[in-house]
């Protein structure tokens, strides 16, 4: 007996959601593109800046590996609307707008960004194991480089919080 309910219900298969999915962090990384800059410019830590702007460039070259991605599948790069992705991004401008010239701005930033990492690694981690039981090996490597990037990012940005964004927005509210 197969595990699969009503296979013959419908015809997508997981080529569609490999593809889907692609489309949608796609999406998603062209839209942290444009959003990196202005996070970068709001953070008041150097550090943390810094962090916004190392990654703007890493993010750069992860819109282009995915543009290979869709080049070795032979068809042209096209995002789908991701509203993961956009309500990330709209609780990250509520923080800007909201605790601009704040103490505990670069907090909510960090938190804002990895909000935005894990839902990448998410994605990625996915892709990765489709591409791989598809058998597509090339395009994994691809998305391979990318989630190492997105984990690194994300543990940077633990330890920026941990290593004194957060205490010293603690210790600026007790004093305040
Ligand atoms: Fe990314
Ligand atoms: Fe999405
Ligand atoms: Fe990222």
């Amino acid at each position: 007996m197969a595990a699969t309910k009503k296979a013959s219900a419908g015809t997508k298969g997981l080529e569609d959601l490999f593809l889907d999915g692609l489309k949608d962090i796609y999406y998603a990384e062209k839209k942290i593109l444009k959003a990196l800059p202005k996070m970068a410019k709001g953070a008041e830590d150097a550090q943390v800046s810094a962090a916004f702007e190392k990654h703007l460039v890493e993010t750069e070259g992860q819109v282009e590996r995915l543009e290979q991605v869709f080049d070795i599948l032979g068809i042209a790069a096209r995002g789908k609307t991701c509203p993961a992705i956009d309500g990330i991004i709209e609780e990250g401008s509520e923080i800007l707008e909201e605790y601009k010239g704040s103490t505990s701005i670069d907090a909510g930033l960090v938190a804002a960004a990895q909000a935005v990492e894990h839902y990448e690694i998410a994605r990625y981690g996915t892709l990765i194991a489709w591409a791989t039981s598809l058998g597509k090996d090339d395009i994994v490597e691809l998305l391979n480089a990318t989630l190492e990037e997105e984990k690194a990012t994300d543990d940077a940005l633990t330890s920026l919080g941990e290593s004194g964004v957060n205490d010293r927005a603690a210790e600026q509210q007790k004093a305040a």
